[in-house]
């Protein structure tokens, strides 16, 4: 079935993100992507006393948006969380069909890994690629350099990258 990924945006995003995202997500998948529109987060989303804003309520919200029967993406600036996980650096609603990824962590350095624009894409795309996947159905795989790896912290991120393994390339062309 021909389906559109659609990015949303929040202001701190920058274009060269978008960008990227634009012109290397039709590597991944067999669908056309599109710039949808800019978004805004809402007070209510936010837990002053975790500094993050929780990714189930922000998803909720944008549910409405965008055409459905498409894949939907947003890309946020902020730190986000889930109950029970300190942090995520996405989620995904399949039912909805629509999906989110923070750049909050993708920054970050640990030692031995310096950041570089590189790297910065490379988990950028990862991240993305991963949660698109969940809205495609994949779940979690269990090889540690398959992009639907579950990650829990940079070092994971860095170890994937944005490649299915076959397994898993072979369950998104059945679908
Ligand atoms: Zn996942
Ligand atoms: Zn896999």
């Amino acid at each position: 079935m021909q389906r559109t990924i659609w990015l949303y945006f929040s202001a701190d995003v920058e274009p060269p993100v978008l960008e990227l995202l634009q012109r290397r997500l039709a590597e991944f998948f067999p669908w056309s992507v599109q710039l949808g529109q800019q978004i805004g987060l809402e007070e209510d989303e936010f837990v002053p006393s975790r500094g993050q804003y929780r990714a189930a309520l922000v998803l909720k919200r944008l549910r409405k948006l965008g055409p459905s029967g498409d894949f939907r993406l947003a890309i946020v600036g902020v730190d986000l969380f889930e109950a029970g996980l300190n942090f995520v650096f996405g989620e995904a609603d399949a039912r909805h069909d629509w999906a989110i990824i923070s750049l909050n962590r993708l920054h970050r350095e640990y030692p031995g890994r310096p950041l570089t624009p590189d790297l910065f894409c490379h988990r950028v795309l990862t991240e993305a690629v991963h949660e698109i996947g969940h809205l495609v159905g994949l779940g979690h795989c269990p090889e540690p350099s398959c992009v639907m790896h579950f990650s829990n912290s940079l070092v994971d991120t860095d170890r994937k990258g944005p490649g299915f393994c076959k397994d898993c390339r072979s369950l998104l062309y059945e679908r």
